[in-house]
């Protein structure tokens, strides 16, 4: 398996080579040359292997798709050392739990910080360390975060050798319990650095470091963002799982709603569709910062200023622009690299947005690809927190509450449609108790974290002050 890169770079690469990229030199994402497709036997088979074995061997059998540079054997150990009841909390790893008529939630915050991102970090983690270690390098992980992302990267590569994590986020502006969750880690080779701003200086900091690429290149500087093809890899199996968990039999079909930011999470939905996976509606649920419901409404894509960027209750889905999205959009556009260029380049950079709306393709997107879309406001989001408590008993956090406001206008009869749960309500405490009056459930062993000693460096918002600390960690 080769992989390409959206704006028709010609070189094309295996696993390995992309694992510790980021973007393609030529500005543009990784994606395989195809899509390798699972026929029925395939998809039977994997039902056993899901049932009979679990998800760490129906990981393997989906990953050794795309990965052609790991042994096999090697593989299939790393996928069994990530996905473990001891780091997920259960043995089906992503257990799916029947809501209501035709609804149904997929359990993906069960890992060490509690949100979905932990599905692709933890395998993230261990494919570093193996792989760095065969090459005998060292990296250097530099990262922005407003709270999931960071903590999921930090969990996943606390003690990893050859690893080192700097991560970057807005000074005060977290929530205590994700404070804690991250500031908290003792690791020797976790560093959390709290910067005198906002998200977006964080962000800016990160930029400034990656574009020395002197620095960059002398301090092996890499990053673990979602447009990482190794993480989009790693969701796509959750696909497979809450489909086989919600069907007996392969002439069934299923529909998801994603709660979206960065389009990381639904494209690996859309990965496992084009695979063959009987996928009737991929739904795009977004807060209030709506760019993809917008898109998929209309054909226009808007990329929004930081003016324009709403802070909301469901601050893991609070972007300006979907980093993932142009993933899709090549798929869209039949793979035209040219065109998929001058939109995310060019015109983008230009214009600030694109209209596909006269486009024939455009239409594709609902009728080929089977993509709907929705949005909630945080009123919505309250309301059906509270909703699902009173009827069913279960509180749900609100990135899951924007899933689950859009899936229910979008359940067809016979068709069950799985929301996905992308975070715990313990970490976004303060909306569940404007919601229920009360607060969530928290889990055991976070039990007093807040109060444990806290290992945080504060810094100006200022580029040069953080290469320095970068430097004198690595000598
Ligand atoms: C990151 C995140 C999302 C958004 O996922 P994307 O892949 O960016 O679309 C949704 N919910 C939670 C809890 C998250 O952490």
């Amino acid at each position: 398996m080769k992989y390409i890169s959206t704006r028709g770079d010609q070189s094309p690469k295996h696993f390995c080579d992309i694992l510790l990229e980021g973007l393609a030199p030529d500005g543009g994402l990784y994606l395989p040359e195809s899509y390798p497709s699972v026929d029925d036997a395939t998809l039977t088979r994997w039902r056993e292997v899901y049932h009979q074995q679990g998800y760490a061997d129906l990981a393997f059998e989906i990953l050794s798709l795309y990965i052609d540079d790991i042994p096999a054997d090697d593989l299939r150990a790393l996928c069994r050392k990530t996905y473990t009841a001891e780091v997920f909390g259960t043995g089906e790893i992503v257990p799916l739990r029947h809501l209501e008529d035709g609804l149904w939630l997929e359990a993906l915050s069960n890992g060490p910080t509690l949100a979905f991102k932990d599905m692709a970090m933890q395998l993230l983690g261990n494919l570093f360390e193996y792989e760095l270690g065969r090459r005998g390098a060292e990296l250097n992980i530099l990262g922005a975060t407003s709270g999931d992302t960071g903590s999921a990267a930090e969990y996943a590569m606390r003690g990893k050798k050859g690893v080192r994590v700097f991560m970057t986020s807005p000074h005060g502006r977290m929530s205590p319990f994700q404070q804690a969750q991250m500031f908290s880690l003792m690791d020797d080779n976790i560093f959390n650095i709290a910067i005198e701003g906002v998200f977006d200086d964080c962000q800016d900091i990160v930029k400034a470091v990656s574009n020395d690429l002197d620095f960059k290149r002398q301090y092996k500087i890499g990053t673990v963002n979602s447009i990482n093809w190794a993480r989009l890899l790693a969701q796509v199996v959750y696909y497979f799982a809450g489909y086989i968990q919600a069907t007996e039999e392969n002439s069934q079909q299923v529909s998801f709603t994603v709660p979206s930011g960065n389009f990381g999470n639904v494209c690996a939905g859309h990965v496992a569709r084009q695979m063959g996976l009987p996928i009737a509606q991929l739904v795009v649920a977004t807060n209030e910062n709506d760019v993809l419901d917008e898109f998929f409404r209309t054909g226009v894509y808007r990329v929004r200023g930081s003016a324009d960027t709403h802070e909301t209750s469901s601050p893991s889905m609070d972007i300006s622009k979907a980093s993932n999205f142009e993933r899709f959009v090549f798929d869209l556009l039949g793979r035209n690299a040219t065109r998929t260029a001058a939109l995310f380049g060019s015109q983008l950079n230009q214009v600030g947005q694109f209209d596909l709306s006269a486009d024939p393709l455009f239409a594709q997107a609902a009728g080929v690809y089977g993509f709907a879309s929705g949005k909630s406001t945080h009123s919505d989001r309250l309301a059906t927190i509270r909703d699902v408590f009173q009827r069913h008993g279960m509180v749900i956090d609100t990135h899951t509450a924007d899933g689950v406001k859009v899936a229910r206008e979008h359940v067809q009869a016979g068709t069950p449609m799985v929301v996905l749960e992308t975070a715990l309500p313990i970490k976004f405490a303060e909306t569940i108790h404007e919601a229920l009056g009360q607060l969530p459930d928290r889990p055991a062993k976070f039990n007093g974290i807040e109060a444990l000693p806290k290992r945080v460096v504060v810094m100006p918002s200022d580029a040069a002050r953080v290469k320095t600390f970068i430097t004198e960690r690595c000598s």
